[in-house]
Order: C-alpha cells, then structure tokens, then sequence
C-alpha cells in the first residue's frame, strides 16, 4: 500500500543570512532564508510531503515556530524526526521529489551533497531523492530574488508487517 504527500515552503531571502537548503550551506551565497528556524525551505517542504502521506499533519503542528525549542533548528534533524514519526507510523519512504524556484544559491552544483544529506535523514539510498534546480526568469517573487520556493512530493509504502 502506497501513500503520496506533497508539500511547499516558501521563505525569504536576506542578505547575512547563512543559506542552507537541503542541509548543505552555501558560503559563498550573500543572501540566505530567513526563518525560526535556519529556514531550510527544501527540508521544510519535504517534512510537509512525508507528513501529508502519512496524514499527521504538517510540520507547524509538530515543530511550532512560537516554540523557543526550534529557534535557529537544524531543519535536517526537524527532518529526520519526520522520519522517525512516519516509520513510527509503519511506513517507510519510498522516494521524494522537489523542485528549488529560486535565483541565488544555484542548486544544480550542489545537488549531489543535497541529495546525500537528504537521504541520510530519510534513510534510503541517494537513488529515491531527487532534487531539481530552477530559476524565476525574472517574474514573481523567486524572478526578483526576494525568496525561495520548494515544491516536493514524496511516496511512503506500508512496511510489510512480519
Ligand atoms: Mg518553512
């Protein structure tokens, strides 16, 4: 039996802010997410798409941002917590999928060490998780570097009970 969540997180960009997305931080990028946590919108849209699949929820009920535990959160440990609540649930995941919609960091050099940091925390092999890289063209909010954005879905499968 298969689940299918999605999730989407939009943060945004400001100078002097450590950019990290997927788990990996970016040095050399001036503008970084802003948030309660270090406002990692790819892990962030991936919690909310394992969530969904499962049907718990979404990652505010879990990891509420008023909560002065997850202020400056490594948002891959908020995500490997998702995991470990979606194997609590007898699911494992299957595969995810996202999609980054934003000018500066560009994802494309990156998304070897993203996908080992993701897979690490979701506990399967780099193979399941694919992460994509796209640009704003100049229009809307990602267009004029004010944000990023992050679509994700991701498959959950029913651990076969023994
Ligand atoms: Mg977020």
């Amino acid at each position: 039996m298969y689940r299918i969540g999605q999730g989407w997180d939009r943060h945004r960009l400001e100078p002097g802010r450590r950019c990290v997305l997927g788990g990996v931080t970016f040095p050399d990028c001036p503008v970084g997410p802003l948030g309660h946590s270090d406002g990692d919108a790819l892990c962030h849209a991936l919690a909310d798409a394992l969530l969904g699949a499962a049907g718990l929820g979404d990652i505010g009920r879990h990891f509420p941002d008023t909560d002065p535990r997850w202020a400056g959160a490594d948002s891959l440990d908020l995500l490997t917590r998702v995991r470990g609540l979606v194997n609590e649930a007898g699911l494992v995941v299957e595969n995810v999928d996202a999609t980054v919609i934003t000018e500066r960091p560009l994802i494309a050099p990156a998304s070897a060490a993203i996908r080992e940091r993701l897979a690490g925390a979701l506990g399967i092999s780099e193979s399941r998780v694919s992460v994509k890289g796209t640009r704003g063209e100049g229009l809307g909010p990602e267009g004029r570097g004010e944000c990023v954005t992050v679509q994700a879905v991701a498959l959950l499968r029913r651990e076969a009970s023994s």
